[in-house]
């Protein structure tokens, strides 16, 4: 019989240091929770860093207006504070045409001031440790089982968030979920000796993606990530692939700088909230945790508001969702949700939701995210 040793409790619990998860403990610790963070990598970020997805979508709509704020534009501040990035200096303003506010960034880079930001906010951060169950008294959930070099352990909690990007917590808890679909991708971050030499007198760094299956093609199979087999799958797929690849370019002039610490699903699963975020152009859902523009450039000029209810399910008063795991169904919503600027939103939204619940003893599902001050 393997023995769970009892730990610490804390007001939130948040599983998973992706950009959601960073989001929702930084912004619930600053709201005066007691705040745990587990990661079951060594490095925060999730796919931004670990996934090697440089590249922060827009925080405007595309016609010069910024849509996001809070977190969302922290955070894309934090990803080119100490290295680079190619945020226009007039980004939309009377010519849209001069770009939006985005940027690539370093993700090796962004993760290590991600741990500072986490550390300063007072947040309790554990490293390679993986949640794997939420305990449960029926649809209440008490803390959360991890495992670790310390073996296993239970850490309780008033509010527990689900920033796994793949709803493993929620799921587990009983929470209806849905799987996404997938196109094969890898990405691997490249360098090419003969380009790295051009570029030293610009003084810029010769960083590139390499990677195919990029885009949607319509012939390609669909793929899902909900099991470990399915994600070997797809790793050595991708793996095999890139090694083809690489064989195929000048040896003496080629390295690949980093292969990514997580496997490239856009989305694997999600939970089935109160409300679905549908990504509807212009309309304005009562109980909104903010808005956002849309990435895509056939898009612009989209505007988006995301229901609070989108971050919970109502059976369960003490779990919330975020990220790319938000209830939003397969198509617009989903595709607009999971991208870094709108994890950053429902993280923000998640952490302070969580925090005042703690504070005015009250459940995640009963509150309106309005009554929060
Ligand atoms: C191929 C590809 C291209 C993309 N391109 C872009 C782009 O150009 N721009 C953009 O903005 N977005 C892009 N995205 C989307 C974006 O990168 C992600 O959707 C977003 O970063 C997800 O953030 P998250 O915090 O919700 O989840 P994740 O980044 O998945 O973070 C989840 C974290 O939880 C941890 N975790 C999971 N389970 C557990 C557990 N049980 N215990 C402890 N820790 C756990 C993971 O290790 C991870 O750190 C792309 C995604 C893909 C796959």
């Amino acid at each position: 019989m393997i023995q769970t040793v009892t730990r610490e409790s804390y007001d939130v619990i948040v599983v998973g240091g992706g950009i959601a998860g960073v989001s929702a403990a930084v912004t619930a610790a600053r709201q005066g929770a007691s705040v745990f963070l587990i990661e079951k990598s060594i490095n925060l970020g999730g796919l931004a860093t670990n996934g090697l997805i440089s590249w922060y979508e827009p925080l405007c709509d595309g016609l010069g207006k910024q849509m996001l704020y809070g977190m969302a534009e922290e955070l894309l501040q934090l990803a080119i504070r100490y290295s680079f990035d190619n945020l226009p200096e007039t980004w939309g303003g009377s010519n849209p045409m001069e770009g939006r506010y985005a940027t690539m960034f370093s993700p090796t880079v962004f993760s290590l001031a991600l741990d500072k930001l986490v550390v300063d906010s007072g947040v309790k951060l554990r490293l390679d440790t993986y949640a794997t169950y939420p305990v449960m008294e029926q649809n209440h959930c008490t803390g959360v089982i991890c495992e670790s070099i310390n073996g296993r352990e239970f850490f309780g909690a008033k509010v527990v968030i689900d920033a796994t990007g793949d709803a493993s917590i929620c799921h587990r808890a009983g929470i209806p979920t849905e799987l996404g679909e997938n196109y094969m991708t890898y990405i691997t971050h490249m360098t090419e000796l003969k380009q790295t030499d051009a570029c030293k007198n610009r003084q810029w760094l010769n960083v590139g993606s390499d990677m195919f299956g990029n885009g949607h093609p319509a012939d390609m199979p669909k793929l899902y990530g909900d099991s470990a087999d399915a994600q070997t799958e797809h790793l050595l797929y991708g793996k095999a692939a890139m090694l083809d690849r690489v064989s195929k370019k000048p040896r003496q002039n080629y390295d690949i700088m980093t292969l990514p610490f997580v496997a490239q699903y856009r989305t694997i699963r999600r939970i089935v909230g109160a409300e679905d975020f549908c990504a509807v152009d212009g309309e304005v859902c009562a109980d909104s945790i903010g808005a956002c523009g849309d990435f895509r450039p056939k898009h612009k000029g989209k505007h988006y508001t995301v229901p609070y209810g989108a971050l919970y399910h109502g059976d369960f008063d003490n779990i919330l969702a975020c990220g790319r795991i938000i209830s939003a169904p397969q198509g617009d919503g989903w595709e607009v949700a999971r991208v870094i600027p709108v994890c950053a939103l429902t993280g923000e939204a998640a952490g302070k939701a969580a925090a005042y619940c703690v504070k005015t003893n009250q459940t995640v599902n009963r509150i309106t995210y309005q009554q929060i001050p």
